[in-house]
């Protein structure tokens, strides 16, 4: 019984400490990639412990079964299955429910698909432009990865910009983004509401994939050019956070991308 209460004391702390130490301060925005593994850390840490508190309250009712007797014994073994099944079918439930919010690409390809315009491949990806007045790119994983992208990113940005963007996506695709949107959307479904946990992760994954995409992308296809991008959509389309992510890039340090230290070795 002490198992199970310290198992359960446990998870309640990591469930209301993680947003209070994880949304501390503003090393998150430096360092996106560790914010995001110590986010889903703390998920997968308070999940452990919720599922070992339920295991060890099995284990003793099993116990107490065999101490006094076959059918009060037997009644609190299936006592203890039943609510591990009944844990089991929650999350089932709730994972099958989320599947259309969690899977908001499928939304995208039900918009752009139908106005694409024309389609490459291009290292593993098929690029699918369609026609728009709007600066939008959207990756969307499946067994054949896609990246949507409008006319319109076309017509305002440099060649070198719309790669920049294009690298972005790709990051997303290669990091496999979608899957941690997908667990965060899952686990603020699955928490009350009065628990700011659920939501704090969500709104972490989807602000810290951004910046790590931005990061991958930076570095890969430079820093200037992906910062010039997404300022200029941002001004199109008056997204602040599209211009603060282009403000936050200028304010790093970047080596050169690797496209440009190539080309050096080869000239050397
Ligand atoms: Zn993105």
């Amino acid at each position: 019984m002490i198992a199970t209460g310290s198992f359960l004391a446990a998870a309640a702390l990591i469930l209301l400490l993680a947003p209070l130490v994880l949304t501390a301060g503003r090393w998150q925005v430096r360092h996106p990639r560790t914010a995001l593994a110590l986010w889903f850390s703390a998920l997968f840490a308070g999940i452990g412990c919720a599922v070992a508190s339920a295991v060890t309250a099995l284990m003793c009712c099993v116990e107490v079964g065999e101490v006094h007797g076959t059918v009060e014994g037997l009644l609190l073994t299936i006592a203890g299955w039943l609510s591990l099944g009944v844990l089991a079918a929650v999350i089932a439930l709730v994972s099958a429910t989320a599947e259309p919010l969690a899977d908001s690409w499928r939304e995208a390809v039900g918009r752009f698909a139908p106005v694409a315009v024309s389609r490459e491949h291009s290292d593993g990806v098929t690029l699918v432009w369609f026609g728009s007045d709007e600066p939008v790119a959207c990756a969307v994983p499946s067994g054949e990865p896609e990246i949507f992208l409008s006319t319109a990113l076309k017509e305002m940005l440099s060649g070198p910009q719309l790669r920049a963007v294009i690298e972005h996506e790709r990051a997303h695709l290669r990091q496999h983004h979608g899957w941690a949107v997908r667990i965060a959307e899952i686990n603020a479904l699955c928490l009350p509401k009065r628990f700011p946990a659920g939501r704090a992760l969500k709104r972490a994954t989807l602000l810290l994939i951004e910046l790590i995409a931005d990061d991958a992308a930076a570095r890969r296809a430079g820093a200037v050019h992906l910062a010039n991008a997404l300022a200029t959509m941002g001004r199109t389309t008056a997204d602040p956070g599209l211009e603060l992510r282009a403000d936050r890039l200028t304010l790093r340090r970047w080596k050169k991308p690797r496209s440009q230290r190539g080309a050096a070795l080869a000239r050397a």
